[in-house]
């Protein structure tokens, strides 16, 4: 099986489905990434040389972080941090398109709808958008992840909750998770933040006890083509 992770800054693709990935390539499966923003020049008031070291370090960090989850490939696009609302929607998904044709996944794994952060709900929405099930379509399913401090973040109200109904047991990947995570020092933060190491763990215990393993992740399944 061929997977596709689509995510919108670096680091999303290992909190949000690290363990599952890193599971998936213990077999016979090929997973690549995608991450379409450059996840650090919101943080500049200007996009000044200042971004670019950044944005090249936290590129160097995802390469790291890929190879010691089991990503053989990650692709960077450069759409703007926490700016996607002002690309239009159009662009995000002939990207998205573009690399769909190249990869031809048969899984795609991405951000939900209803997380806080503008740049995940805009993934959300392109993804589905550029994976409209139809004739000769590569992608046969779809799984949408959590992301610690984007997706709890958004408290619910009305029907905008993350409800997930696929759950991975991670028992003997989360270590790795952590590993890999350790890639991205400048984005992680010491507990009792959702991003750091202690709360992350926290997360995959209490997804774990609901399927009754000790470690798990949590999905919200899309559609799947059987
Ligand atoms: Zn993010």
């Amino acid at each position: 099986m061929k997977i596709l992770t689509i995510a919108a800054h670096p680091d999303d693709e290992i909190l949000g489905c690290g363990g599952f990935i890193n599971k998936l390539t213990d077999s016979k499966n090929v997973a690549e990434c995608l991450i379409l923003a450059t996840g650090a020049a919101s943080r500049h008031t200007k996009e000044n040389e200042e971004s670019e070291k950044e944005i090249l370090l936290l590129h160097n960090n995802a390469k790291e972080a890929a190879n010691t989850i089991g990503y053989s490939e990650i692709y960077f696009e450069k759409f703007s941090d926490n700016r996607m609302d002002n690309v239009d929607l159009l662009d995000i998904i002939k990207t998205i398109e573009n690399y769909i044709e190249k990869i031809k996944p048969d899984m795609i794994l991405t951000h939900n709808h209803s997380d806080l952060n503008i740049d995940h709900k805009i993934t959300f929405q392109a993804v589905i958008t550029a994976c409209r099930p139809m004739v000769g379509s590569y992608v046969k399913k779809i799984l949408s992840f959590e992301t610690p401090s984007a997706t709890e973040w958004q408290f619910p109200y009305h029907k905008n909750s993350f409800t997930p109904n696929v759950f991975i047991n991670i028992t003997e990947n989360l270590e790795i998770k952590l590993k890999a995570l350790l890639h991205y020092e400048s984005e992680m933060r010491d507990t009792p933040h959702p991003r750091s190491d202690e709360k992350i763990k926290a997360l995959a215990e209490y997804r774990g006890g609901i399927i009754g393993v000790k470690y798990a992740e949590a999905y919200e399944l899309i559609y799947e083509v059987l």
